[in-house]
This record gives structure tokens, sequence and C-alpha cells, in this order.
């Protein structure tokens, strides 16, 4: 089967960011078959891999290297023993809709990561989470292809190496990997349900569901996420611009002292995550605009795209909020999102 490739391809509509861009070779990977086709006729990359372009940022106006856009379909259920099952989920589906099957075959584990944006295949790069879960949490396995030599290989939990919103798949090595499926290890009727994270427990009682499902905790949460997240089809963003910086705990005593209202989270290592919003608030950045780039009002983590603006703008942006963050606390944010120019040579 021949490779579907395009020149001069517009990556506008593949990216929440809604960025104007253009990639000189996009290639859709539908088949596994693609993916030998992209070795031979590549000699083994460098590509840039893209899913929903829901935590990518194109920081370049035409990208080089050749983009995969990876669109593998399929759901399966593996493996079903007594109280869980093993289901794999092809890189291509879309994640919220992967959570749905999942929801309506009773499955559970996935629940509180209702409705976040993207493709299953990105979930285990960024570890994604929310409202007290993590994709680590019930990942059995990664079946990822090697693009530099044409071989597969099945990633164990550990092999994947997550930490917070982080994987092997971010680092040096990490790259030439794209990932063509994911399975997990669902429970099938005794379901630990995880309530006590954000407005889960609140949104329950408040629709007076006393004992909730794995359905009605799906709902809560996308009735929270609706109500508080802004849509990137109406403000094109990329959700959280950076991460929550983790301190070890006498830089935390330090930062406290002289700012003892500071919200933080103890981790279990003893560490100290701190709420990146709450920083960039304190440096007065929240609604804050540079050009057509601006920091959403109610959300001061998360960056939008007021109308034009080019993934430039957004960086240049994002730098003055590090700056004033380092300068006012010393402690220096992370990028949450990945800029396309950190994958790709120019
Ligand atoms: C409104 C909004 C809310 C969000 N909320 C959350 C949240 O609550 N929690 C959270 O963790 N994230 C959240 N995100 C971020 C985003 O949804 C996740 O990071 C998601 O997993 C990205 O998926 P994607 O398919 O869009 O990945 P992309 O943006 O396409 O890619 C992200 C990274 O993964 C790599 N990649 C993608 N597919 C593959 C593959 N098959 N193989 C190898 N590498 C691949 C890309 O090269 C890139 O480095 C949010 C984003 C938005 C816009």
């Amino acid at each position: 089967m021949s490779l579907d490739v395009k020149t001069h391809y517009p990556l506008q509509p593949h990216n929440t960011f809604a960025i104007e861009c253009y990639a000189d070779t996009f290639i859709e990977i539908a088949s596994p078959e693609d993916l030998g086709g992209v070795v031979q006729r590549y000699n083994g990359g460098p590509f840039l891999v893209l899913g929903g372009g829901s935590n990518l940022l194109f920081d370049q106006s035409q990208i080089h290297t050749p983009v995969l856009w990876a669109n593998l379909k399929g759901i399966e259920l593996l493996e079903t023993r007594d109280n869980e099952v093993i289901v794999r989920a092809m890189a291509g589906e879309n994640w919220h809709e992967f959570v749905q099957w999942c929801l309506q075959r009773d499955y559970g584990g996935l629940e509180n990561l209702s409705l976040i944006p993207g493709s299953v295949g990105a979930a285990p790069v960024q570890n994604i989470g929310a409202y007290g879960v993590e994709v680590k949490d019930t990942l059995y396995q990664v079946e990822a292809f090697n693009l530099s030599d044409g071989t597969i290989r099945h990633f164990s939990a550990e092999e994947c190496q997550f930490a917070y919103r982080d994987s092997f798949f971010k680092h040096a090595g990490g790259s030439q990997w794209i990932i063509v499926s994911v399975s997990f290890r669902l429970s099938r009727h005794d379901h630990q349900l995880k309530l006590d994270y954000g407005a889960i427990r609140t949104t329950l009682e408040a629709a007076q569901i006393i004992s909730p499902t794995i359905r009605d905790v799906s709902e809560a949460v996308v009735a929270i996420r609706r109500e508080r997240l802004p849509d990137p089809r109406q403000t094109p963003n990329a959700g959280s611009f950076f991460k929550n910086p983790i301190t070890d705990r006498q830089a935390y005593e330090q930062l406290i002292r002289r700012n003892p209202e500071m919200p933080c989270f103890e981790l279990a290592d003893g560490q100290v995550k701190i709420p990146a919003g709450w920083l960039i608030e304190q440096c007065g950045w929240k609604g804050g605009q540079l050009g057509n780039a601006a920091v959403h009002e109610q959300h001061a983590l998360v960056l939008v795209n007021l109308g034009g603006a080019t993934g430039d703008e957004i960086m240049a942006l994002a730098g003055e909020i590090q700056n004033d963050v380092k300068l006012r606390f010393g402690v220096m944010l992370e990028l949450e999102v990945n800029p396309s120019s950190r994958a790709t040579p120019s």
C-alpha cells in the first residue's frame, strides 16, 4: 500500500491553539504498514509525531521535518480476569471517546480522566492526569514502533518511567518511538472510586447522588471541566501551559516564610507542589496580554490565542511570565506544552 504523503499541508486544523503553520511533508499513519513505508522512504527520521495537537505549540511557521499523524483506529478487549479486564486502544482513538467506550461496558479506572482532549497515543507521553488520577495508574502496556529501525517493542508501565507529566517518550531515546497502541488494566465491578479531588464529591452531592457509579463520576468530571475550562473551539488554547513546580522541603520552607498565603500540595515523597497558576496570578499576569497572545482571565495557567497569534508570540508571553515568576519567587516554571521547535530541527 502506498503512503499518503501531502506537501505544504496546513496544520492549523490540527492544533487546539489554532496556530497557522505548514508541514513541508505530512503523512497520515492509518495502518501499521504505513509505518514500514515511512522507515523505508525517510531512512529513519527525524519525525514530528502528531496526535490531536492539544499539547503542542507550533512555534515555527513551517515545519521541515516530516510530520506523522498517528491516526490508527480500533479498540478491543484483550483479556477478562476475575475483577479486571485488559483493553487495548490504538493510538489514533480520541481519548474521551475511549473513556466513554470503557464506561459503557462498566470498566473502571479512567472516569476521572474524562474529557481530556487528544488521542490515546499521546496519553502515556505526557502521563496525562486530572482529579487525582494519572494514566500510569491503570496503564498495562505501550506498544511502540521504532522509527529508526522499524522494530516493535512493548513497554511495561515501569519501562515507561512515568513521572508528573513526563515519561521515557519525552526524553532522548524516547523520541524515536511512535506509540501504536496502549493497553489498560481496568476494574470490572469492584470499582475503586476517587472522589476526594477537586469538586467531584460536592458535584455528586449537589446532584443528590449518594452511591455514585463510575459513570456518575465521569459525568461529574465532565460537568466540572465544562464549567471551568475554556473550550479550545471558542478560545484556542492547549490546557495548562506550565507544569506546577515541585520543590524540596527546604526551598518550600523559604518560600512559605516569604509568602505565607501561598497554596501548596504535600506529595508522598516529602516534596511540595506549588500551583503555577497562583505564582502567575501574583505576578499580575492573569488576564494579561502580549500582542495576540494572552493569559486566560479565569485561569492563569492557560495561555490563549486571541486570534491570529503566532507560536512565537505565545512563546514570548510564556518567556515574560517565566522571567517575572523567577524574579519574584526564584522558581523557574517549566513548560507542560511541547513546542514543535524542540522536537524538530529547523
Ligand atoms: C482544554 C484542554 C484541557 C486539558 N486538560 C488536561 C488535563 O486535565 N490533564 C492533562 O494531563 N492534560 C490536559 N491537556 C493537555 C492534552 O490534552 C494532553 O496532553 C493530551 O494527551 C495530548 O494529546 P494529543 O493527542 O492532542 O497530543 P499532541 O498535542 O498531538 O502531542 C503531544 C505530544 O505527544 C507526542 N505524541 C502524540 N502522539 C504520539 C504517538 N502516537 N506516539 C508518540 N508520541 C506522540 C507529540 O509528538 C507531542 O510531543 C489539556 C489540553 C486542553 C486543550
